[in-house]
């Protein structure tokens, strides 16, 4: 490359830290990617032990056409880097009422399924339907456009949202909702489930959020042929196919500003001189460690955070007859979201989560074995006693699989590993170990994110999941792409 290419500095290499420093690489810039831990990917981590293999973070995967899309910026195909498999089944459900239901991807065998539910074909086809409104709606006013730029309002995205507005949904929760649409039905506690797909709490979200349950049952769930971190893997390659440098186990302690610029990075050994900076790392501690703006950062600290997660990653010598994906539900969801968001502490019956990748990827477990993801919600941490906590969950969590999957799991556990909300921020670097920034338990939340662009500096820009517009690998991958767009209106 020549040294007159404007030079680009991306702080941090979660996924969003990738996608924006292909965009940028893709309009030109040389690209440096300063990384604090030894490897790329923040949140999407895999953990390797004697013949198994657990993604970390991230399991659920939808929308892969975002990730195709950073491979179309250099006219290359994703599917050329990484098989992406559609899953028939996108999460089998189990309720304490001893009901169990399968989502087929295929809508009319979902439909033919819930037969059993005391609700009506009708109802559902036209709940679906709503979702599918509300997310071609809001998606490219929310998602992919900066809301925090009056342009946006005016500009046809803007306009298509506020069209509709009154069919939003934004003044109702998303439980109200779906109550209202489902009745006593087990769909209710089925279509509240996704709010947490963005760590909030579906009786205070706005009905809004209901517009995820369409990335699932309209567009799909899908999984990759080599795992989650193989999303992590296939951007590398291509970043390092493009020339984007990568600097690992490095901090970065400081900005050099001068005026309403951004000039370097700083590291404990170095400075990188930088004419567009991008922040990848979580935005309150951006505002302590990065960038000292006390109120700035008392401010963000003081807003509701989304929850976090408690995982056992259980080695299993079985041969289960689970799903991918498999969701036990506790008798009172209610209860476990006051858990999760006022009192910070377990409820006394959890909804248990079940991933088992390897019902995908053969090597993902030894012969015989199968790999188990077993996640609850957790409160964000706030100083819990996490040994104690721990401890009471796991013994729900085993007694709750037994009772209603008949499965003795202390017998088959050969190798365990646990992920603690402390340990997810200490190891991913997330406020408090939420995973989504702060919580979408309003119809402000969206509105309160910290934007993609410094007011502050003209050349610096955020994306990942603690700013707009919020957690989830999709969501990342949307930070990134608005970023490039408002790049695309700088002077350098
Ligand atoms: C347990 C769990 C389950 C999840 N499940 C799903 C799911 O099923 N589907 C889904 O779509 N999403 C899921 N998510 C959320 C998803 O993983 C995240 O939203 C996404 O990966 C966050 O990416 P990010 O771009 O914000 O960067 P992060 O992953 O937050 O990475 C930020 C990076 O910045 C680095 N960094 C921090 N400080 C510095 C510094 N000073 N200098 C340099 N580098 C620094 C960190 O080391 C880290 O690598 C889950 C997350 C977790 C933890």
């Amino acid at each position: 490359m020549s040294d007159e290419k404007p030079v680009a500095c991306v702080i941090g290499a979660g996924i969003g830290g990738i996608a924006a420093a292909l965009r940028l690489r893709a309009r030109g810039f040389s690209v440096t990617v300063i990384e604090k831990s030894e490897s790329p990917g923040g949140k999407i981590a895999e953990l390797r032990h004697n013949g198994y293999r657990f993604d970390m973070g991230p399991s659920l995967f939808t929308m892969p056409l975002l990730v195709d899309e950073l491979f179309g910026l250099f006219n290359k195909r994703l599917a050329d880097y990484l098989g992406v498999v559609s899953l028939p089944v996108t999460c089998r459900y189990h309720f304490a009422d001893g009901h169990s239901i399968k989502a087929w991807s295929d809508k009319v065998r979902f439909l033919d399924e819930l037969a059993g539910c005391n609700v009506s074909r009708e109802a559902v086809e036209s709940y679906l339907e709503k979702q599918a409104f509300l997310y071609t709606h809001t998606a490219d006013f929310f998602l992919f456009n900066s809301i925090h730029k009056p342009s946006t309002y005016i500009g046809p995205a803007g306009q298509k949202s506020l069209k509709a507005l009154h069919r939003l949904d934004a003044f109702t929760t998303m439980h109200r909702r779906n109550t209202r649409t489902f009745g006593q039905s087990n769909l209710v506690q089925l279509f509240d489930r996704y709010a947490t797909y963005n760590g909030s709490n579906p009786y205070r979200a706005p009905a809004t959020l209901n517009m995820i349950a369409h990335l699932e049952h309209n567009t799909g769930a899908y999984f990759p042929k080599d795992g989650m971190f193989g999303i992590v893997n296939a951007l590398m390659r291509l970043a390092h196919e493009e020339g984007v440098q990568f600097v690992f186990n490095t901090a970065v302690t400081g900005l050099v500003t001068s005026g309403r610029k951004i000039t370097g990075v700083r590291t404990a050994d170095c400075t990188l001189p930088a004419s567009v900076v991008v922040n990848n790392t979580d935005i309150t501690l951006f505002y302590r460690d990065i960038l000292p703006r006390k109120s700035r950062f008392n401010k963000l600290m003081k807003r509701e955070r989304s929850s976090s997660a408690l995982i056992f990653y259980w080695g299993m010598k079985l041969s289960s007859p689970l799903d991918v994906h498999n969701i036990l539900f506790s008798d009172d969801y209610k209860a476990e979201f006051e858990g999760l968001f006022d009192t910070k502490r377990f409820a006394d019956d959890l909804t248990v989560y079940i991933f088992i990748s390897n019902k995908v990827v053969d090597a993902d477990a030894p012969e015989g074995c199968e790999n188990w993801f077993v996640m609850v919600n957790a409160p964000e941490n706030c100083g819990q006693d996490w040994e104690d906590e721990v401890y009471r969950a796991r013994l729900l969590i085993v007694k709750k699989i037994e009772r209603m999957l008949h499965i003795d799991v202390e017998k088959h556990i050969e190798f365990e590993h646990v992920l603690t909300p402390e340990a997810i921020e200490e190891r991913t670097g997330s406020v408090n170990g939420s995973i989504y920034g702060h919580s979408s338990n309003s119809p402000l939340s969206a509105f309160m994110r910290h934007p993609n662009f410094s007011r502050e500096f003209s050349n610096l820009f955020f994306t990942g999941g603690s700013v707009h517009p919020g957690g989830g690998i999709p969501l990342c991958l949307a930070s990134a792409k608005i970023v490039d767009g408002l790049i695309d209106g700088l002077r350098l």
